[in-house]
């Protein structure tokens, strides 16, 4: 489910975050990251939607998440948008 919209979509078309084992949050792109993780829409309104309540914080029960993740995560997202549908 996404964190932005709260729309459940395939896991294809949504980009994880997740939670290292020392707390800190790391963008898991291959899905395969075994810590707590959470999912927001390859859209930007949805990232910055999450990110304005302070959602991927609160889902990872971590303290503050890191803009440096935050820049990450756009640019991911930005060039996600040319990303073709995997089947
Ligand atoms: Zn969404």
């Amino acid at each position: 489910m996404c964190l932005g919209c709260g729309e459940s979509q395939p896991k294809h078309k949504l980009l994880r975050v997740a939670k290292d084992n020392d707390g800190t949050a790391v963008l898991d792109l291959t899905g395969k990251h075994s810590g707590r993780g959470c999912y927001v829409c390859y859209n930007i309104d949805c990232f910055q939607n999450a990110m304005k309540k302070n959602k991927f914080a609160r889902s990872l029960r971590i303290k503050n998440f890191p803009g440096e993740l935050a820049n990450e995560i756009t640019a991911e997202i930005l060039k996600g948008k040319s990303k073709p549908d995997e089947k």
